[in-house]
């Protein structure tokens, strides 16, 4: 039995999940957050199962100072609730870490010397990276005898071919600041992937996949033979895809314009593209699901957000279908990917004629688990499969110190 703590830690809260990786069992997951406000809050989930007995849900509200006093409430929660951390004793504690660069493409084992290199990345990812270097340190504290490793959300699309992660700007000053393509949910693009490839029952070697992770981020990923060749999101995860509340694409020249034109800052244009563009700037809703039901109701906005938003998937569907040469499948996933019929098939609306043919009744159909959403004869296989970043993290930690 290899026990994984998963944390995932943005810079006043942090998400963990107790992983059982051989079962692919979570035995407790909670969040802690608010830290550093006055009141912070504790939440502490253990599912029904035979750690614990029956389900169980608790909450405390209380001061958290830091990411330090939120690790010992956390080890209070499994202490006053379960699942115990000696009979189910973590053998490493995996951490999501947002931007790996060029230097990190596996997962990698917690050093002083990769605590540096997380931090030095903090000049592309300023928002995430010190945040995650907090959990990091925090969890050390909590765990000091096992090894803590980075699970990068880079990773996995460090395998892009130059054509695909190099801009077209000055090479000089491109490489002396770092600015090329990235990409980002590679766990999850890459978790998908392989279960696509299960649900399928075919090596993944041998499969080429488009993977659209639709949640409040947004992201396409090109996947030939199990490794990501192109990926719609860029140096930061503001590019490619419509989002929850981010534009995605957009000419760069409109930032120009806004800051000469309308007096915005450098700063007012970064909060405006990544905090109150995407489907909340068109339509005034942030949640996919208010969107469809002020559609519903003949609100204009909201149907053009979603028209929007689907023509953009589509157009990223074309571009990977070209640059694959052939697709095998089409895998939904993440919030709106594994829950939103309607935006499944205004995306994929009109590919008949490329082999890629949605069964409506399938697409609509109630159930939740992995799934084939095409026709029989569809040329190309469309499925929906459920993301598991956490489980993903939990197994690429145990690869490494197994390694
Ligand atoms: P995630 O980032 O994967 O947690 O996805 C969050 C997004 O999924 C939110 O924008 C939700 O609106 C969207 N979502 C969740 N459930 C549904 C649903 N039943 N229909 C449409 N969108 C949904």
């Amino acid at each position: 039995m290899s026990v994984v703590l998963v944390v995932n830690s943005g810079s006043s809260s942090f998400k963990y999940q107790l992983i059982e990786v051989t079962g692919s069992r979570t035995l407790a997951s909670g969040l802690v957050e608010r830290i550093g406000a006055a009141e912070g809050r504790a939440v502490h989930k253990v599912p029904a199962g035979d750690a614990s007995g029956g389900a169980s849900e608790s909450e405390r509200v209380l001061p958290i100072p830091d990411h330090t006093a939120g690790f010992q409430v956390m080890l209070d929660a499994f202490a006053a609730n379960g699942p115990s951390l000696e009979e189910f004793a973590p053998v490493a504690v995996g951490h999501r870490v947002v931007q790996g660069g060029a230097r990190f493409f596996e997962p990698t084992v917690v050093t002083d010397l990769v605590k540096i290199n997380i931090d030095e990345l903090s000049a592309l990812a300023p928002l995430h990276n010190p945040a995650n270097l907090q959990g990091i340190e925090a969890a050390q504290r909590a765990f000091p005898d096992v090894p803590h490793v980075a699970v990068f959300d880079t990773a996995f699309h460090q395998t892009m071919p130059p054509a695909a992660y190099t801009y077209a700007i000055d090479r000089e000053l491109a490489a002396k600041h770092r600015v090329r393509r990235y990409g980002f949910h590679g766990t999850s693009h890459r978790f998908v992937s392989r279960a696509a490839a299960e649900f399928l029952g075919r090596p993944v070697e041998e499969l080429r996949l488009i993977v659209l992770h639709l949640g409040n981020g947004a992201s396409a990923c090109a996947v030939s033979g199990g490794r990501s060749v192109e990926t719609s999101m860029g140096m930061t995860p503001l590019e490619g895809l419509v989002m929850g509340t981010r534009s995605g694409d957009v000419d760069p020249a409109v930032l120009l314009h806004l800051q000469r034109r309308a007096g915005l800052t450098a700063d007012d244009v970064d909060d405006l593209l990544n905090k109150r563009s995407g489907i909340l700037g068109l339509s005034g809703h942030g949640d996919l699901r208010d969107v469809e039901a002020a559609m519903a109701d003949g609100d204009e906005a909201a149907t053009l957000a979603l028209e929007v938003y689907a023509h953009r998937i589509r157009s990223y569907v074309g571009a990977y279908a070209a640059q694959l040469g052939r697709v095998d499948a089409i895998a939904f996933t993440a919030g709106v990917g594994e829950n939103s019929a309607l935006v499944r098939s205004w995306a994929l609306a009109g590919l008949e004629g490329f082999g890629v043919e949605l069964d409506p009744a399938r697409n609509e159909g109630p159930e939740r688990g992995p799934r084939r959403i095409s026709t029989d004869a569809s040329r190309t296989a469309v499925l929906v499969i459920p993301t598991n970043e956490e489980l993903e993290i939990a197994r690429q930690t145990v690869a490494v110190i197994e390694a």
